[in-house]
């Protein structure tokens, strides 16, 4: 079947947390809560 793994990222500024289906936030991802930007976010390990 697919291969349906999401990845969660997190803003290290605020806190807020955004899960999508790729490996990386696109380029032109902002922040809905603070306004940074992708090179803000880090990835959320989940097991
Ligand atoms: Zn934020």
């Amino acid at each position: 079947m697919a291969d349906d793994k999401q990845y969660t990222f997190r803003c290290t500024v605020c806190g807020y947390e955004v899960t999508i289906d790729e490996p990386e936030l696109p380029e032109d991802y902002v922040c809905p809560v603070c306004g940074v930007g992708p090179e803000l976010f880090e990835l959320v390990e989940e097991d």
